[in-house]
This record gives C-alpha cells, sequence and structure tokens, in this order.
C-alpha cells in the first residue's frame, strides 16, 4: 500500500514536470507554425505576432521561456511547475501580467493522468511487456497532452506531434501481436481498431469534402487505435467522444448558438475516449455485457 503511495506522487510530479515541458512546447510549436504561415503569406494577427515574436524556437527544447507579454527571461524558480504559478498567483513576476490558467491546468492534467493511468491500469504491470505498454501509454499522455491544448486553442494538430505518436502507437501493437503469437484474432482486432478510429474519420473526412474533420484527425486517429489495438475498446473510444461531444456541444446547439461553420475541435474529444477506453474500457464492456445479459 505504502508502495502505491510512494509511485503516485514521483509520478504526479514526473507528469507536473512533464505536463510543464508539454505546455512550453505547445507554444513553441505555435510560434513555428506563425513563422511558416507568414512566410506563406497566411494571415497572422498582431497579438498573436507579438506574443510569438518573444519566443525563439531555433530548437523545440533548448531554448529559454520567456513571458509572453514583456519578454523577460524566465528564471529556474518562475518555472517550477505548479507552485510558480500558485505562488505568483498567476502573474508574471516581471510585468505583473496575467499568465492565464493555460500553464497550470495541462501540468496538473498530465500529472492526473500519470498517477490514474498508475493506479487503474488495467493489468498487472508484472511482466517486460506490460511495464514497457505502460511507458509508452505515459510517453503518449505527453504528446497527446500537446495536441490536446493546440487543437483546443487553434484547431490544428501538429504532424511533428501526431507523427511520433502514431511510432509509439505502431511499438504498442507490435508488443500485442508479440505477445499474441502474431494470432489471427490479435492481428485482426489491431487491424479493425485502425478501421474504426482512422478509416471512419477518414471517410467523414473526404465525403464531408474536408468540411467536417481534418486529415489531422485522421492521423490521430490511427495513433490513437494503435495505442489501443483493440477493436472493442476502439469502438467505445469513439461513442465515448461523441457522447462527450454531445454532452458539451448540445446546450450551444439547442440555444441555437453553434452555427453549421462552428469549429468543433475533434482531437481533444477523441483523446478524452481514447484515455477512459484505455484505462477503464475492459470494465465498462464486461459490466455493459453483465448488464444486458441479466435484463
Ligand atoms: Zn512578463
Amino acid at each position: 500500500m505504502e508502495y502505491k503511495i510512494v509511485v503516485s506522487i514521483a509520478l504526479g510530479v514526473l507528469g507536473l514536470v512533464l505536463g510543464s515541458f508539454a505546455g512550453a512546447t505547445t507554444w513553441r510549436l505555435r510560434a513555428r507554425q506563425l513563422r511558416e504561415d507568414a512566410r506563406h503569406g497566411e494571415k497572422v494577427s498582431s497579438t498573436e505576432k507579438r506574443q510569438v515574436a518573444k519566443l525563439q524556437p531555433k530548437s523545440l527544447t533548448s531554448d529559454r521561456s520567456v513571458c509572453l507579454h514583456c519578454g523577460h527571461e524566465l528564471r529556474w524558480y518562475d518555472l517550477v511547475p505548479l507552485v510558480s504559478w500558485l505562488s505568483l498567483r498567476g502573474k508574471c513576476r516581471y510585468c505583473h501580467k496575467s499568465i492565464g490558467w493555460f500553464e497550470p491546468v495541462i501540468e496538473l492534467g498530465l500529472a492526473v493522468f500519470f498517477v490514474i493511468s498508475y493506479l487503474f491500469w488495467p493489468s498487472q504491470l508484472l511482466t517486460v511487456g506490460d511495464i514497457t505498454q505502460y511507458i509508452i501509454w505515459l510517453a503518449a499522455g505527453v504528446g497527446v497532452a500537446i495536441l490536446f491544448a493546440y487543437d483546443m486553442k487553434w484547431f490544428l494538430l501538429p504532424n511533428v506531434v501526431v507523427f511520433p505518436l502514431i511510432g509509439l502507437g505502431v511499438l504498442n501493437a507490435a508488443i500485442v501481436l508479440v505477445e499474441g503469437h502474431f494470432g489471427w484474432t490479435v492481428t485482426l482486432s489491431i487491424l479493425s481498431s485502425c478501421a474504426i478510429l482512422s478509416g471512419l474519420y477518414y471517410l467523414i473526412y473526404v465525403f464531408s469534402g474536408r468540411q467536417w474533420v481534418g486529415f489531422g484527425d485522421v492521423k490521430l486517429g490511427l495513433a490513437l487505435a494503435l495505442l489501443l489495438a483493440d477493436w472493442q475498446l476502439a469502438i467505445l473510444a469513439l461513442f465515448l467522444a461523441n457522447l462527450i461531444g454531445t454532452i458539451i456541444f448540445l446546450p450551444f446547439l439547442l440555444t441555437g448558438k453553434l452555427q453549421r461553420q462552428t469549429h468543433i475541435p475533434f482531437g481533444p474529444l477523441l483523446i478524452s475516449g481514447w484515455a477512459i477506453a484505455g484505462l477503464f474500457g475492459t470494465s465498462l464492456l464486461s459490466w455493459y455485457i453483465a448488464l444486458t445479459l441479466s435484463i
């Protein structure tokens, strides 16, 4: 029991640190994107231009963090995940402007994801394969945190994050295949998972004339499908994504505040569905089957 508490705390701290990295990476990716947009002659708003001018995205990790308002270089004590934000009450130490909720939310979000993933992991974490799958899941968590934030803010899923995520998915599917001795059931289950989460979005993408979903959703769907590597969990993830989307957007729809052109970021919905299906899917499905059998 004590052992579990110690591991949970360690994972929570790791989640906070990686959450801070994810937050910083999101801004740096945005800076890079805007620079490319500007080079291709696309319109970039002046506020964003000002914010981005203060970031130097030479590389994605090595450059120092700065305040998006005053451009002041941030010291290590300004960058302690959550602690700095709380002690400064969400304001910059130098110009006292509000830093916003983005950083603490993504840091806390990833910390909670890491701890919950440990406490509710569907297997016992005893074999090398299991532990590797768990580490892949956490690494994927960092990637989806960036995508979640990026898609919410700017309705895009950058390839620099989606491609490594697909790589992690392939690795996960390979483990599942090896552990299933390359049997037909396992192979078919992985392929169906891809068809359900990625293929379906691809069809919507094609038939809606690229209007409803973007190709980014198709690629994200593929990554998440490979990370689940199970057709039943894939269906559940898709169902949950739509359920969450309906719950969130129904009030807007009913009050007529949601227009046809309104952008709905599918990425965060799909990611939420994926996380719930991956962690609780097996128990949810057996509960559901027991329920239908008892009626
Ligand atoms: Zn500042």
